[in-house]
């Protein structure tokens, strides 16, 4: 079978199902609820339909194979929302956003019981998110989220002494920092796979390899692939970063830019020596964050975002090879730990990541139709969300009026961007002056004015702000 250049975790998640079965949809078919994307969002969705009708009959329909887009490639740190609670309380209000965070921080533990029970060895280790200052900038820079979350007593963070930060984290590099117990990582891929397969055994069809071409808004929903076709009552779309070219009502909706990793190869001395053994993810507080975990088998995967930027918000070719930028991303594990210098890097790959205006997801129905809805908008943040995501997808499928189908989160897109050409133009030269900002800072020089000015535009778009108030 052909694959796409795909990152290690898809290949190895693969490798492990003996039985890899390909199911392409070449019928003419009716069911309840017909999902389109076989990614988290479309498979949760469709389990907890599921769970909650059983005798619905549901149909899942994938371009390529469950996994192949974020959800096989992501690299898998569990972060909850907690850190844009002040941005998303802004824009939602304290209650919603509120829901949000306690749900996301939620969701480490439904994810962690859900795989356990169901026998998916993704790897799970919830030893916790760590976001380290690496600059005199960035010391501080959680005292005032801190305050905010403990007014409604929802705070998961506590400021660490430097001593123990760089203990936790085996890096001199950090000179401040905050540790929240809630988050930690997984394999993606091999998570994504599993809720595949324990869909299938739950009797939902899944159709892989069965990119749909058109759908219609009508009364009568109708979704067609190239050889087949799908009727049903309710439609969902859960197609990430497709999302703007099937649905042109989105389009202004999200700016889609790279994210980009690197994986070393097995390394079990190495980290043993600098004593990096558990599941913490590790970040900085840069705008454009580098994250970075080990794997349990001795590997080091280190990532960072706003990358390439796609004119149109076309999932161009390059989002599905290996990273642009993996030389830059080398020399910046190197400079966490330069124990790491000779270390090998096996693989470097990246995947279209979609930055909302509000820097947080949204839910909304077709502005044609009811029966049809949609989630979008992860902003980099989906391995925890998207658990969130599957519930208020099928809250939403379902008609069910609850906490969630009511919120602002269902609203729609609460902010767009400016039309193309501006919408590309603005973001190539916002992100010019946070590399240029953020490369200041690391150097210890107050960063110019006007690369600080447009960096607050970032930060007015949903960024997450870690400067200090
Ligand atoms: C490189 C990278 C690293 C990331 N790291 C992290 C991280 O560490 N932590 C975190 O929380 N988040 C991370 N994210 C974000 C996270 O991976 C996503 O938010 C999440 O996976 C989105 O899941 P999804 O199901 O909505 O989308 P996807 O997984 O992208 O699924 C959408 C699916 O729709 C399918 N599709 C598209 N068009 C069609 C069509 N016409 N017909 C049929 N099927 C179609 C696609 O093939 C795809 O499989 C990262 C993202 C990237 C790209």
């Amino acid at each position: 079978m052909d694959f796409h250049y795909q990152s290690p975790w898809f290949i190895e998640a693969l490798e492990k199902e003996k039985d890899l079965k390909v199911n392409e949809l070449n019928l003419n078919l009716n069911c309840d609820v017909c999902i389109i994307g076989g990614g988290y969002t479309g498979l949760w969705t469709a389990i907890k339909i599921k769970e909650k009708k059983p005798q619905l009959n549901i149909i899942l329909i994938e371009k390529d194979l469950c996994g192949s887009g974020a959800s096989g490639r992501n690299g898998g740190c569990m972060i909850p929302q907690s850190t844009k609670f002040q941005g998303i309380r802004d824009v939602v209000g304290i209650e919603d956003a509120k829901k949000m965070v306690l749900s996301t921080e939620a969701a480490v533990k439904h994810i962690k019981d859900f795989c356990s029970e169901n026998k998916i060895n993704a790897e799970i280790r919830d030893d916790g998110v760590l976001y380290g200052a690496t600059n005199i900038f960035h010391q501080g820079a959680f005292e005032s989220l801190i305050s905010d979350l403990n007014e409604h007593n929802i705070n998961s963070w506590e400021r660490l002494s430097k001593e123990k930060v760089q203990n936790l984290t085996k890096s001199s590099k950090f000179i401040d920092g905050y540790f929240s117990q809630t988050g930690g990582s997984l394999q993606p891929a091999v998570l994504v796979r599993g809720l595949k397969k324990l869909a299938e055994n739950n009797g939902i069809k899944i159709f892989e390899k069965s990119t749909v071409i058109s759908y219609n808004d009508k009364k009568e929903i109708y979704v067609k692939t190239k050889n087949g076709s799908v009727s049903c009552e309710k439609l969902v779309l859960a197609i990430n970063a497709w999302t703007p070219n099937f649905l042109p009502f989105l389009s202004r909706s999200v700016v889609l830019v790279s994210s980009d990793m690197i994986i070393t190869e097995p390394m079990q001395n190495e980290l043993k020596n600098l004593g990096l053994n558990n599941g913490l993810v590790i970040l900085d507080c840069n705008l454009f964050t580098h994250y970075s975990r080990t794997t349990p088998d001795g590997k080091i995967i280190l990532g960072k975002g706003g990358n390439t930027l796609s004119f149109r918000n076309k999932v161009i070719n390059s989002f599905d090879g290996p990273s642009t930028i993996e030389k830059f991303l080398k020399k910046s594990l190197v400079s966490f730990y330069p124990s790491l210098k000779k270390a090998k890097i096996t693989t470097s790959w990246n995947g279209p990541s979609e930055r909302t205006k509000t820097g947080f997801p949204f839910f909304g129905y077709h502005p044609k139709n009811k029966n049809i809805s949609y989630a979008f908008g992860y902003s980099g943040n989906g391995v925890l969300t998207c658990h969130v995501g599957g519930e208020i997808l099928s809250s939403m499928a379902l008609e069910e009026q609850n906490e969630w189908t009511k919120s602002n989160f269902c609203k729609g897109p609460l902010k767009m961007f400016p039309p193309e050409p501006f919408r590309w133009l603005g973001a190539m030269i916002i992100r010019n002056a946070i590399r240029r900002k953020e490369s200041d800072q690391e150097e210890g020089k107050d960063p110019k004015w006007f690369d600080k000015q447009l960096a607050k535009i970032a930060v007015s778009v949903g960024r997450v702000d870690f400067e200090k108030k």
